[in-house]
């Protein structure tokens, strides 16, 4: 599952790691891998990723095996990342140059025998939080993954940018990976009592349907407080509104896609 919006700052990060801790919760195993070189969902999810720390970079850049690279959260049992340092902010030029370059993250999931093999420790979701931009690291994580999680502000612009986004998705399905799908849409930020908010949803829902998640998810301080804690707001402050929206969407996602059932939804 590759959540992803060129746009920054719409929930990327907040969604991926709390669609994964509550996932975790509803008993699935999940790995997240953390492919923004800010390393904001590694410190979410309170993993080491100082400078130096086996991370993304490695994997991509010099193929290092992902077993050697996965770190359990804490926090959260059932929950793996792979983290991202911020040597990854030099990857995006590395790769130019080297082979295969849109297909190295799908090669480092693809051989790690956890992610798409059987067994009790087969991940049943992978979430890649991708960085703020089109370039060849969120095309890496287009390659690796069958599905997509787009985060969209309930805010002015939501729209904004998503007519690019839509296309790189078509480029990469006609060429690298046929597979691909906008699977999910969670709205994010959301203001029950602004008719801003409504208008944005309804007119998201009017474009995709039935892949927006009827769960919205609201603007709430928990949420944006959690991280500062290295934590997700489903243990951060697990009554609030913010967590059990999370719930929410993740077993209306994982229902959708029978994510429990069918192996790994990459
Ligand atoms: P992105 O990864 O797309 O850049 P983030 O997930 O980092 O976006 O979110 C951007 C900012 O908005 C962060 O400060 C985050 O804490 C805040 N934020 C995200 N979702 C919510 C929410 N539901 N309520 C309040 N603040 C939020
Ligand atoms: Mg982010």
């Amino acid at each position: 599952m590759v959540v992803a919006n060129q746009k920054g700052g719409v929930g990327k990060t907040t969604t991926t790691v709390n669609m994964a801790a509550a996932l975790a919760q509803h008993g699935l195993r999940v790995l997240v891998v953390d492919l923004d070189p800010q390393g904001n969902a590694s410190t979410a999810l309170s993993v080491d990723h100082h400078r130096g720390t086996a991370s993304t970079y490695d994997a991509v850049v010099d193929g290092m095996p992902l077993v050697d690279i996965v770190q359990p959260c804490p926090e959260i049992d059932g929950l793996f990342v792979v983290p991202a340092t911020i040597d990854l902010a030099g990857a995006e030029i590395e790769l130019v140059s080297l082979v295969a370059r849109e297909g190295r993250l799908r090669k480092a999931l693809h051989a790690h025998p956890w992610v798409f093999g059987e067994g009790e420790d087969r991940f049943d979701y992978v979430l890649i939080d991708c960085p703020p931009s089109l370039g060849l690291l969120t095309l890496n994580a287009l390659v690796a993954g069958d599905e997509m999680l787009i985060p969209i502000q309930a805010e002015y612009y939501a729209l904004e940018g998503l007519g690019q986004l839509l296309e790189t998705v078509e480029m990469v399905k006609a060429h690298l990976n046929p597979d691909l799908e906008v699977s999910t849409i969670v709205l994010t930020m959301y203001d029950a009592r602004t008719r801003l908010s409504a208008g944005v949803a309804d007119e998201v829902r009017t474009h995709f349907g039935g892949q927006v998640l009827r769960t919205a998810i609201p603007r709430s301080v928990r949420i944006s407080e959690a991280p500062s804690y290295g934590q997700t707001v489903m243990t951060y402050d697990p009554g609030s509104a913010g967590a059990l929206s999370y719930l929410e969407a993740a077993r209306e996602m994982a229902l959708s896609v029978n994510g429990a059932d069918e192996g790994a939804q990459a």
